[in-house]
């Protein structure tokens, strides 16, 4: 799992765990079926039917499952796909507006004593509020209206030239 740590964005790795961690309790069975809320799901050892990996393409609690009961590496290539890598968005310009990216690039070393461009700035701003959108959209309504006054609460007050300071981290 610590390759797809290293690998992986941020938002990435925090689903590809939570997959891990809800592994099934059963094995894949021997004709690479696997019995499921979703029905029967075709599992091999690099795609598998099943929602989860139709929509990310990312391990699966049911490839990661086969991968540990036939004991292959749990991380492979292929499984790691280069829209959710981080040196995927460490080089590109993050255009395609949906995809989610990690705060990583922003530590990127080369650009830390530079003086930045605003396209640069515009675009580093970019991939941690493309994260804050993912983050923001992923919880319950209470805490979801509560991140929202947050969010307003920050942009009026740079709006307003103001800083802000984040304290309890
Ligand atoms: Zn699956």
């Amino acid at each position: 799992m610590l390759q797809y740590a290293e690998t992986l964005t941020s938002y990435a790795y925090g689903l590809v765990s939570k997959q891990f961690a809800a592994s099934p309790k059963t094995s894949p069975q021997e004709d690479g079926t696997f019995l499921s809320h979703e029905g029967l799901l075709t599992v091999s050892s690099d795609s598998c039917s099943c929602s989860f990996f139709r929509t990310t393409n990312l391990p699966c609690r049911h490839i990661l499952r086969l991968h540990t009961d036939s004991h292959m590496a749990v991380f492979t290539d292929t499984l790691a796909p280069q829209r959710w890598r981080r040196d995927f968005w460490y080089t590109s310009v993050a255009t395609s507006a949906d995809a989610p990216a990690s705060v990583a690039m922003v530590q990127g070393s080369k650009r830390r004593n530079r003086i930045l461009t605003e396209t640069e700035k515009f675009r580093e701003a970019k991939v941690i509020t493309d994260e804050l959108r993912y983050v923001t959209s992923q919880c319950g309504m209470t805490d979801f209206k509560h991140r929202i006054s947050q969010l307003h609460c920050l942009l009026q007050s740079w709006k307003a030239g103001r800083d802000v300071y984040i304290t309890g981290l």
